[in-house]
């Protein structure tokens, strides 16, 4: 029988520790089979602030644990800028194998297909209802139109919150490893600091939550 959902996988108890546990016997597309691990998401399940990346990268696939390889360094960075700290804020990705192929020794990563985001929405899903984060973040389009719909545009739409079902304060920004590949380094500082600026942004509604109680 052909499998095309993760729903199929999901653990009858919904935490993340179950989640996390089930994840990896998750057959609901053909990516587990060319990685080493299924990355749950990684924060507190208590967590007021989601971030949803794309799909794990190599030092991901090895570790077992997101956004530990260089675009997580420059993720913590920024976070870091804006006030927000890395253990408390829940992070996680659209899809949870890491879809590469391969060149010489290496593994060069592939975008997941629409097929593979929807397949493994369920785990996504799943970490939303139990985590339940007052703001959630996309990191990069695909991110953003898994959760916000095909028409929507980073380009066009990041760094402004947008409404949504998913959670109350929705925003959607571009990926870190988008800024480590601006073609120079006067532009990956700009990238940079505009990706501080949309996280700034987060931070700041943040603390208007806290303050408002
Ligand atoms: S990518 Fe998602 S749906 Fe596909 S096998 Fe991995 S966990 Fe399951």
């Amino acid at each position: 029988m052909r499998v095309t959902s993760a729903a199929d996988f999901l653990p009858p108890e919904l935490t993340l520790a179950a989640l996390r546990e089930a994840v990896e016997g998750c057959r609901g597309c053909p990516l587990w089979a060319c990685a080493n691990h299924a990355v749950l998401g990684e924060g507190p399940e208590d967590a007021a602030v989601m971030l949803v990346g794309e799909q794990p990268g190599n030092e991901e696939d090895l570790t077992g644990r997101p956004f530990v390889g260089p675009a997580g360094r420059l993720l913590d960075r920024a976070l870091a800028e804006v006030g927000l700290d890395r253990t408390e804020v829940y992070v996680t990705n659209a899809v949870k194998h890491f879809r590469s192929e391969p060149r010489g020794k290496r593994r060069i990563h592939k975008k997941p297909g629409q097929e593979h985001i929807d397949a493994c929405r369920p785990w996504l899903d799943a970490e939303i209802a139990v985590v339940r984060p007052a703001v959630i973040v996309c990191l990069g389009a695909t991110a953003a139109r898994a959760l916000l719909g095909d028409a929507f545009r980073v380009t066009r739409a990041r760094g402004t919150f947008v409404p949504s079902p998913l959670a109350p304060h929705v925003l959607a920004t571009v990926h870190p490893s988008a800024v480590l590949r601006a073609p120079d380094s006067a532009a990956r500082r700009l990238a940079y600091e505009q990706f501080v600026s949309d996280l700034g942004r987060v931070a700041e509604r943040v603390r208007g939550l806290v303050e408002a109680g």
